[in-house]
């Protein structure tokens, strides 16, 4: 075999690894969107289970479990949108807090008629 052989050879050995590296990128993505679909597929069950629950259909106790779990959080993330408007009706907003005359960054007490905040700096919009 001479060089120039050697040299087709090598050639050949390149584009065959270059596509097997193409092709294993190609699984790859095939895999995550697979993997992805899958997730999806378990979101829907984990759905389906919980409106089962929501009805009151009887389900597997660990399911249950998981079920009463969201429906904690659900509570929790509710309550925690009732406090954020109750901190918004309460002046909550920036305008408001420094109509009341605190900084609406900080929360310092300001001076009468303060265009910045003495103790932050920002500037105070009335
Ligand atoms: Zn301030």
């Amino acid at each position: 075999m001479d060089f120039k052989d050697t040299l087709n050879e090598w050639a050949q050995k390149i584009t065959e690894k270059t596509t097997e590296v193409v092709e294993i990128g190609k699984l790859h993505v095939t895999n995550c969107t697979k993997n992805e679909k899958i997730n999806d597929l378990k979101k829907e069950i984990g759905t389906l289970c919980f409106e089962k629950f929501r009805s009151g259909d009887e389900l597997d106790p660990a399911i249950e479990n998981l079920c009463v779990e969201i429906k904690k959080l659900k509570g929790e993330i509710a309550e925690n949108e009732r406090t954020i408007r109750r901190m918004k009706e309460n002046g909550g907003d920036t305008v408001d807090m420094a109509a009341a005359g605190y900084c609406p960054y900080c929360g310092e007490k300001l001076a009468k008629d303060a265009k910045f905040c003495a103790a932050c700096g920002k500037e105070i919009e009335k």
